[in-house]
C-alpha cells in the first residue's frame, strides 16, 4: 500500500554510517513528502486501535526520530503523545533505565506522571534495529503502571535480534529488511 510503497522509494541506505559496517537507513525523505509522511502515520496510528474499540491512551516516542512520527500518530488517534528521552534532558522526577549498547551504556527516562497506571500505550519508533531501545521503553512505561499494547515502527532489521529482544511484545513493522 501506499505507506510501504513510500518507504521503498524515498528511504536512503548511506553506508558507514555511523560507523564503518553499518548501512543505515535514513527516513528523513519520507518526512519531507507530504504524501509519504501522511500514508505512513497512518498506517502506525492503525496499531493504536485495540480490539475493544478503543484507542490506546498513550502514545509513546522514543528521542528523537521516534517523537517525530509518535506526536502524529497521537493526534491522529486523539491519544497523547509522551517523550522517552535520553538522560538528563527531562525536568522532573523520572523513571530511568539504563541497557548496554554494542559499545558502552545508554539510559532512558521517562517522567514518572506521564503515564497513569491501567494507561494503555503504544510504542513508536522508526527502525527496530537489536530491540534495545525498545525493551528498556516497555520497562519504563511498565513502572509507572502502564500497559505496552505494541509497538509499531517503519522498519524491523531482521538480521538483527530485535524481536528476540524484545519477548512477547507485539511487533508491527511496515517493512522487513
Ligand atoms: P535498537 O535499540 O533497536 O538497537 O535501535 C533502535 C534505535 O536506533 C531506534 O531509536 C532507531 O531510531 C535507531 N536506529 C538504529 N539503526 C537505525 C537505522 O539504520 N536507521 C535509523 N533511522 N535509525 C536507526
Amino acid at each position: 500500500e501506499v505507506a510501504r510503497e513510500a518507504l521503498d522509494r524515498l528511504v536512503v541506505d548511506v553506508p558507514d554510517f555511523p560507523e564503518p559496517g553499518v548501512v543505515f537507513k535514513d527516513i528523513t525523505p519520507v518526512l519531507a513528502d507530504h504524501d509519504g509522511f501522511t500514508a505512513v502515520v497512518a498506517a502506525l496510528a492503525e496499531h493504536g486501535r485495540l480490539d475493544d474499540g478503543q484507542v490506546v491512551d498513550k502514545v509513546v516516542g522514543m528521542e528523537a526520530r521516534g517523537f517525530i512520527l509518535a506526536a502524529p500518530v497521537a493526534l491522529a488517534l486523539g491519544a497523547g503523545f509522551v517523550p522517552v528521552r535520553k538522560a538528563g534532558k527531562l525536568p522532573r522526577e523520572t523513571h530511568a533505565v539504563s541497557y548496554s549498547l554494542e559499545y558502552g551504556d545508554a539510559t532512558l527516562e521517562l517522567h514518572r506522571d506521564a503515564i497513569s497506571p491501567g494507561d494503555r500505550v503504544l510504542l513508536v519508533d522508526d527502525v527496530l534495529a537489536t530491540g534495545g531501545t525498545a525493551r528498556a521503553t516497555r520497562e519504563l512505561v511498565e513502572a509507572c503502571g502502564g500497559i505496552v499494547t505494541g509497538l509499531a515502527v517503519l522498519m524491523e532489521l531482521s538480521f538483527l535480534p530485535g524481536r528476540e529482544t524484545v519477548g512477547d511484545l507485539p511487533v508491527s513493522s511496515l517493512v522487513t529488511l
